[in-house]
């Protein structure tokens, strides 16, 4: 098999995002099956957090992809701390990654959001040239639940809350959370 190829494969395979360390897109997948059966089983609430820097692309055509880099490990390092082993990190597109918060109701989670963005705010940038320029990375964030557990098959519809928040959130002037969406 070409190198290329059996590399692809490779990566495909694996749990994790290279850059960051988190979960990938497809371990996001597979664990908001099983979350939502079990918060459907045992009728428990379960939130998700849809957070996306806010203008990442001119942080790449202003300081380099490199220093875009740092800028994602980073933001990935802010989202994970204070959160539980229950909740479930995940980066599920090039700037936009995602919380799983089992048992966590809507209200709760919207507090969490609101701790990251405000976490992130007042973060000091991790590239010294944006530094310098007191320039600072904001996140927007959105925010859904099933209040009572996961319906059967509707795995999408509580990505597409968080996702419609989000975009809420980005519409009303980014570095916010958008409206607390239930299902
Ligand atoms: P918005 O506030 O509306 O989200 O604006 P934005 O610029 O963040 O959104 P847009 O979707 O236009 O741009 C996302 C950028 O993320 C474009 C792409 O170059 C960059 N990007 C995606 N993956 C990576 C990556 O792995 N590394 C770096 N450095 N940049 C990435
Ligand atoms: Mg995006
Ligand atoms: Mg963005």
């Amino acid at each position: 098999m070409e190198s290329a190829r059996l590399h692809e494969q490779v990566k495909n395979q694996t749990a994790t995002d290279g850059l960051t360390g988190l979960f990938n897109r497809r371990s996001f997948d597979r664990r908001m099956a099983v979350e939502i059966k079990r918060s459907r089983l045992r009728k428990k609430p379960l939130s998700l957090l849809y957070a996306d820097i806010d203008h990442f692309k001119r942080v790449n055509d202003r300081f380099g992809h490199l220093e875009g880099d740092e800028v994602l490990k980073r933001i990935a390092h802010l989202l994970s701390l204070g959160m539980r082993t229950a909740d479930k990190v995940a980066r599920i597109g090039g700037e936009e990654f995602a919380v799983i918060m089992p048992d966590i109701p809507l209200e709760t989670a919207g507090a969490v959001a609101q701790r990251l963005v405000t976490e992130v705010e007042g973060d000091s940038p991790p590239v010294p040239a944006m530094a310098r320029r007191k320039e600072r990375v904001t996140i927007s964030v959105g925010v859904a639940c099933f209040p009572r557990g996961g319906a059967e098959g509707r795995q999408a519809s509580l990505l597409r809350k968080a996702d419609q928040s989000l975009y809420q959130a980005k519409r009303e002037g980014r570095n916010r959370v958008g409206p607390l969406l239930g299902l």
